[in-house]
């Protein structure tokens, strides 16, 4: 594992800028790697990691951990919680980790010196003790097969919209196969269809100051099809 001051180097550059997220984020994953016998937690195979937020914080996990969605070891559960929890999926050992709210007077308290809530939280972050900054607890994770890294374990169709669904994640109505938009859990409203080609051409056109340049992969699609 690399130092504390190594990783907030790497997750300043991820995440774009340094703030208390990165801090309290890359102390989260080092303390929760440790705790699960995860000492080299990028390129391990074995860790999987469940985040609460989608704030700082977590660009500053995958930082420590290399856990990615496209990998499938990081998992986003949108509870809106500075927490994280982080499996050892070869001891099946796992510890779940939540910022305290103490902390944040800890920070005022301590750091009253520094002019600004954010240095008191920088300072803070950086140097108090794993156990004034989070509570960690030890949990039981059932990760099911279809949740794991690896190939797809199945491919479905929807019956309504016909899009392609992996892993187990269509819902089989009465006499059909939906996907989970179509059984009513859709977060978008289809309100029309774009025709990328035209969008593309439109905007290429635009930039270069020119006539629309038509696409070379495009063409040879076209011409190879028809
Ligand atoms: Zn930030
Ligand atoms: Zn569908």
């Amino acid at each position: 594992m690399k130092t504390l001051n190594d990783y907030l180097t790497e997750a300043e550059q991820n995440h774009g800028h340094m703030c208390p997220g990165q801090v309290l984020g890359v102390r989260m994953a080092m303390a929760g790697c440790q705790a699960v016998g995860i000492t080299e937690p990028k390129g391990s195979k074995r860790l999987i990691v469940f985040v609460e937020i989608d704030r700082c914080a977590a660009d500053a996990i995958t930082t420590v951990t290399g856990c990615r969605l496209g990998k499938r070891t990081l998992k986003f559960r949108d509870f809106g919680k500075l927490a994280a929890t982080f499996l050892n999926t070869e001891t099946g050992e796992a510890v779940r980790l939540v910022a305290l709210e103490s902390s944040r007077e800890l920070a005022r308290q301590i750091f009253v010196h520094l002019s600004t809530k954010k240095e008191q939280q920088l300072a803070a972050y950086k140097t108090l003790p794993d156990d004034c900054l989070f509570r960690c607890e030890r949990v039981q994770i059932n990760l099911p097969e279809a949740d794991r890294p690896g190939h797809p374990l199945s491919r479905a169709a929807c019956d309504r919209c016909g899009e392609g669904i992996n892993d187990g994640r269509e819902v089989l109505a009465a006499d059909s196969v939906l996907c989970r938009a179509c059984a009513g859990a859709a977060y978008y409203e289809v309100i029309g269809q774009v025709n990328l080609d035209q969008v593309e051409m439109a905007s290429t056109a635009a930039g270069r100051g020119g006539a629309p340049q038509p696409c070379v992969k495009h063409n040879a699609f076209i011409s190879s099809s028809a």
